[in-house]
């Protein structure tokens, strides 16, 4: 990263040595005294990016066409000159992991997410189900797992608010679901059903299902037997979600867990000129089928490509899901699990795993791993490893996402094979969920491993920003404060959880915007604010760098712009 952050402060300081705007590339605008930008940004900081920042920064085309003092020259000629008053501008955020139409849909469902008890969340759907009779099936998310002991739930809880048609809810982990009677019911699911390949069902001591489904292995079971969501549903679902992105300063997302037809309601937005988040999508290999999946990529990636604005939509990613989470202890360990012989649930064989990277990678796919727990990891690696060493050299830019228990021995390998970690770093904190499910299910000496942050960035790796939207907030404000203090919401524990791998300000910035840009092969015209990338901006009424880092909580940008324009 050296290297590119010397290029960046050159560009800046080429700017200010000539006095002239940058090049746009605009047929009319050669000569710097005819240029009009779109908007001069003045009275604040700009932050660059990495290591870099200015006084001013002057639009033109939705481009950044000056910075500095050739910046400021171009104010008089302006169409909007904006006084940041002391605040700041940034580039816009990357989320480098989230799920944009879940976050949608859970809007529209009963609004159980951030209720503090069970008996807050059956009230929600007993309120939802009484102002929706016509619904035959009830579809919600998300509870907090750590509501229940052990995240088991029973149906009887729900069945109470409703008992004549079927419930599904997603736990917040969305490896997780609650279900009723009527559920288990309509899906088949009684005493005699064995736990399907790659999921669980929890049971009550004579075998009869309790009513919670772990992995997607067993939520499936339910869920083939609930209707299809009409595409109006998804495009609405997925234009609030950019909405919402937006609103926290997103301008580009790696929605990581796109199914068949998953890519249809992006098309839609897109043609209707109303995707206001730039989006790369994540197909997502299924383990029983996924030799069959290799053509289906390739025409969804065709029918992306055929849309023709690779700036804004692309489709050039596989998901992976390595395995599942510790919450649940279904994150695959190297070690069982404290107090008993259970290691987890690797989704895939290493071998199988190895063999599908390799196929994808050599169709031209980036492979994006969701690996949590420490086996998970090494698997991951391995299998990017051998990709690698298998297949032709190319710029592919592996990801692995969440790394949250990382087995010291492999700490040296994310920088060595160029993988991306994608941190959700507002999981780097004590929360409820850390301390009564997490740490006492890995004990002590894996639990002080979790999220490597600090020590990935300073061995050279690249990484990333992610939020998991809707699992946890999609506000990268609040995943930059955790990033920094490695304090929960209550500012609990003083010096911060984990506190070794604290990140600064700058380089939880530079993972939320260069990484993430870098992580989606954007770095060349977005990620930072160097001269001739496009003016995604996220604005400020604060100067964040001057506040302490716990105060970041709770603000909102001024605006954000879209190349060179507000959005939402
Ligand atoms: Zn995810």
């Amino acid at each position: 990263m050296d290297g590119t952050s010397g290029a960046r402060a050159g560009n800046t300081t080429k700017a200010a040595d000539t006095g002239k705007a940058a090049d746009t590339g605009k047929a009319t605008g050669t000569a710097s005294d005819k240029v009009v930008p779109d908007a001069v940004f003045l009275g604040g900081r700009v932050w660059v990016g990495p290591g870099v920042t200015t006084t001013a920064l002057a639009v033109v085309d939705g481009k950044v066409a000056a910075l500095g003092g050739p910046a400021l020259a171009l104010a008089g000629a302006a169409r909007e000159v904006v006084d940041l008053e002391g605040g700041l501008v940034a580039p816009g955020f990357g989320d480098g992991h989230c799920h944009p139409v879940f976050g949608g849909l859970e809007t529209q469902g009963p609004a159980v997410t951030g209720r503090a008890s069970v008996g807050e969340v059956v009230a929600a759907v007993r309120r939802y189900a009484l102002e929706h009779p016509d619904d035959r099936w009830i579809l919600g998310a998300s509870y907090a797992p750590a509501l229940a002991p052990g995240g088991a739930f029973d149906a009887r809880w729900l069945d109470e608010a409703v008992p004549d048609r079927p419930v599904l809810l997603r736990a917040a982990d969305y490896h997780t679901a609650w279900v009723n009677s009527a559920a288990l019911q309509a899906a088949g699911i009684d005493a005699t059903t064995p736990d399907p390949p790659l999921g669980r069902i929890d049971r009550r001591p004579d075998g009869s299902p309790l009513g919670t489904l772990r992995e997607w292995g067993a939520c499936d079971l339910v869920l083939r037997a609930a209707p299809q969501r009409p595409a109006e549903v998804l495009r609405l679902a997925l234009a609030e979600a950019c909405r919402r992105q937006n609103l926290v300063g997103v301008t580009w997302m790696q929605d990581a867990w796109v199914d068949a037809q998953g890519h249809q309601p992006y098309l839609e937005l897109l043609e209707r000129g109303a995707l206001t988040v730039r989006s790369n999508l994540g197909l997502r290999a299924d383990p029983g089928r996924w030799r069959d999946q290799v053509a289906e990529f390739a025409q969804m990636r065709a029918e992306v490509e055929a849309a023709g604005q690779p700036e804004m939509l692309t489709a050039r990613t596989v998901k992976f899901f390595a395995d599942g989470v510790i919450e649940s202890a279904t994150g695959a360990m190297l070690e069982p699990y404290a107090g008993g012989a259970d290691r987890g649930m690797a989704v895939w064989e290493p071998s199988e795993l190895a063999a599908a990277v390799a196929r994808f990678d050599a169709a031209g796919f980036q492979a994006h791993i969701h690996a949590i727990g420490d086996a998970a990891v090494r698997h991951a690696l391995d299998a990017i490893e051998a990709a690698i060493r298998s297949n032709p050299p190319w710029d592919r830019r592996p990801v692995i996402a969440h790394v949250q228990v990382v087995d010291p021995a492999d700490l040296r390998r994310f920088a060595e094979l160029g993988v991306v970690a994608n941190f959700e770093s507002y999981w780097s904190q004590c929360d409820p969920m850390q301390d009564l499910l997490t740490a006492p299910r890995l004990g002590p000496v894996r639990a002080a491993r979790q999220y490597p942050a600090a020590t990935l960035a300073r061995s050279g790796a690249v990484i990333s920003h992610g939020s998991d939207w809707p699992v946890s907030t999609n506000d990268p404000l609040e995943a930059l404060r955790v990033a920094v203090t490695r304090l929960n919401d209550q500012g609990h524990p003083a010096g911060g959880w984990t506190p070794g791998e604290r990140l600064t300000l700058e380089e939880a910035l530079t993972a939320a915007t260069w990484g993430a840009a870098y992580q989606g092969w954007a770095d060349s015209f977005r990620g930072t604010l160097d001269l001739g990338k496009v003016a995604d901006l996220v604005i400020y009424a604060e100067d964040l760098f001057a506040l302490d880092p716990q105060d970041l909580r709770g603000l909102t940008p001024r605006a954000t712009w879209l190349g060179g324009r507000p959005v939402p």
